[in-house]
């Protein structure tokens, strides 16, 4: 048994049997030689028993007790007979003396009880008794016609003298049977003696077994039921141990989880936890809480639904479907009030569901910034219009739309005329003064759909969509009129005037791009300026023009 830990309790080696395991064999064993023992009593008692049962049945004693009958019956007889014959007694008395011999001889019709090992050991005097009830029947029918007469006659006298003379040797013979029975049953007598001494000593052996294992059995479950006391106790100990333990754990648990959530929740990125099928929402910070807009944290919440743009929410599904992971990437979300967010996310499973783990940083600033950034980036400092780069590329697109739709557009390539001069008499900041309310001059008379840039210097270009050459170069007009209206003054007070000259192009079939547009519009202005400045000119005007 090992503790929550690893380490094996105390008192408990790491491979020690647990208690009541083997030792229950050793019990088994224990009872089962109990029984067999216990068998092994009572065959063994059965075994003695039978032998007392014996015992208590003395045949020798029959013997005996049959043979000395005999003998004294007879011994009166053969006595009775001698005094019949000396006319001392009556043949009547004589007769009466045979009948009770008789009935000694007589067992119920059994005949004489003489066991079989006197019949063995004495086979004459076994004979001698199976002769003598028809000897003694014999004298017995002679001697019963004569007891009725008075007085002993002569054969009566001569009876008697027959039994006498039978009677003495038979009598010695039955002495000597006597005698030997006597000596047959005290050996007899001794052998079973011994022979149950034997039996008790074997019995006595085999209840010694017995009370030898049931000793070892009570040792055993005494000593078993310690040991299981004891290991129960240790049971116990290590059970409160582990409550401990797993109540310390549960509370380590809690305040990490608590600690966790504390650092999610006042963490500043958004972080939320939902299963993929389902919606429920295991985990949702503060934060992404009250981005969303919401009073207390939503019980479902489908993550792809967050993001704004479809397309975007598209690319997540797919990249979290495909790899299991999304890495920073930017998305607006949120519905009511969208905001730009980094976000990464990953696949995981919890309780044996799949969710998504999603971080999203706040880069709504960053996002301003870079779009402040992109936008200075297209920006000429001086003026404030569209750079050279920047009017080159929306342009282009400008052109390319109206190309394709088959609508009209014109450009006008705009410069100040002898601008050095005024840089030259006024200083280079009165020069950016001009080139500054120049642009602003111009911005003014165009139309919300049209590009102006600057392109370099004091030179500036436009592109009017949906503007024929004709109306391109009614605006170009304003525009050069719009210069003499300006009233700019050079920091000594005196009046600071200048003129423009613009160079008109429509898109005609052979413009391609915008660039063969710019150059034709580029060349108008070359002709402006070659015949005088101050003046618009028109590409198709200018080409005719020596
Ligand atoms: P033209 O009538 O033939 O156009 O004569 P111009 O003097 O305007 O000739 P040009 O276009 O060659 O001269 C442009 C001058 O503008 C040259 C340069 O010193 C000046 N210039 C270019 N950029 C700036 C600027 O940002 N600020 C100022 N003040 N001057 C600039
Ligand atoms: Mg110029
Ligand atoms: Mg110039």
């Amino acid at each position: 048994m090992q503790s929550p830990s690893g380490k094996p309790l105390p008192g408990l080696a790491a491979n020690a049997p647990l208690p009541g395991q083997p030792r229950q064999h050793a019990t088994y064993w224990l009872l089962a030689m109990v029984a067999a023992m216990a068998l092994a009593t009572a065959a063994t008692l059965w075994w003695t028993l039978r032998q007392t049962h014996v015992l208590a049945q003395p045949h020798q004693q029959n013997d005996l007790w049959y043979v000395s009958s005999v003998h004294n019956e007879l011994a009166r007889v053969s006595l009775l007979a001698r005094k019949v014959r000396a006319r001392e007694a009556s043949t009547q008395d004589l007769h009466e003396r045979l009948e009770v011999l008789l009935s000694t001889l007589d067992t119920s019709g059994r005949g004489p009880r003489v066991s079989t090992q006197l019949r063995d050991a004495l086979p004459e005097a076994a004979q001698d008794l199976d002769n003598l009830r028809p000897l003694v029947e014999h004298w017995s029918t002679k001697l019963a016609p004569l007891a009725t007469q008075n007085g002993n006659t002569k054969a009566a006298i001569a009876i008697t003298a027959d039994i006498v003379r039978q009677s003495d040797p038979l009598l010695d013979r039955l002495r000597k049977v006597v005698a030997t029975v006597h000596l047959f049953s005290a050996q007899e007598a001794n052998q079973a003696r011994q022979q149950l001494y034997q039996r008790f000593l074997v019995l006595s052996a085999v209840l010694g077994g017995l009370l030898l294992g049931t000793a070892l059995l009570t040792g055993k479950l005494v000593r078993d039921t310690r040991l299981a006391r004891a290991a129960s106790q240790q049971l116990a100990l290590a059970n409160r141990q582990l409550e401990v333990r797993v109540a310390s754990r549960t509370r380590k648990i809690e305040e990490g989880r608590a600690l966790l959530s504390f650092i999610l929740n006042t963490s500043p990125s958004d972080v939320v936890l939902a299963e993929v099928e389902s919606g429920r929402v295991h985990f949702i910070n503060r934060q992404l809480t009250e981005h969303l807009g919401l009073k207390a944290a939503p019980k479902t919440l489908f993550l792809p639904e967050l993001l704004h743009d479809p397309e975007t929410r598209e690319r997540f599904t797919q990249a979290l479907d495909r790899y299991g992971q999304v890495d920073a990437m930017e998305a607006l979300i949120g519905e009511h009030a969208p905001r730009w967010s980094s976000l990464s996310a990953r696949l995981i499973e919890v309780e044996g569901q799949l969710a998504h783990l999603l971080w999203g940083f706040d880069i709504s600033a960053h996002k301003a910034l870079e779009g402040q950034l992109r936008e200075l980036a297209t920006r000429d400092a001086l003026s404030g219009l569209l750079n050279r780069r920047a009017f080159l590329e929306r342009s282009t697109a400008l052109f390319d739309h109206c190309r394709r739709h088959g609508q009209p557009c014109a450009v006008l390539m705009i410069d100040i005329d002898h601008f050095k001069r005024i840089n030259d008499r006024h200083g280079h900041q009165m020069g950016d003064v001009a080139i500054r309310s120049c642009a602003q001059a111009i911005g003014n008379v165009l139309r919300d759909a049209d590009l102006l840039g600057r392109l370099g210097g004091e030179e500036f270009a436009a592109l009017l969509p949906h503007a024929t050459a004709d109306s391109a170069a009614v605006v170009a007009e304003r525009i050069r009129s719009a210069m003499a209206e300006m009233n700019l003054e050079s920091p000594q007070g005196q009046p600071l005037a200048f003129t423009i000259s613009i160079g008109v192009a429509e898109m005609a079939a052979h413009h391609a791009s915008i660039e063969p547009l710019l150059v034709d519009a580029d060349q108008a202005l070359y002709r402006a300026k070659a015949t005088g400045r101050n003046k618009v000119l028109a590409y198709e005007a200018a080409i005719g023009q020596p």
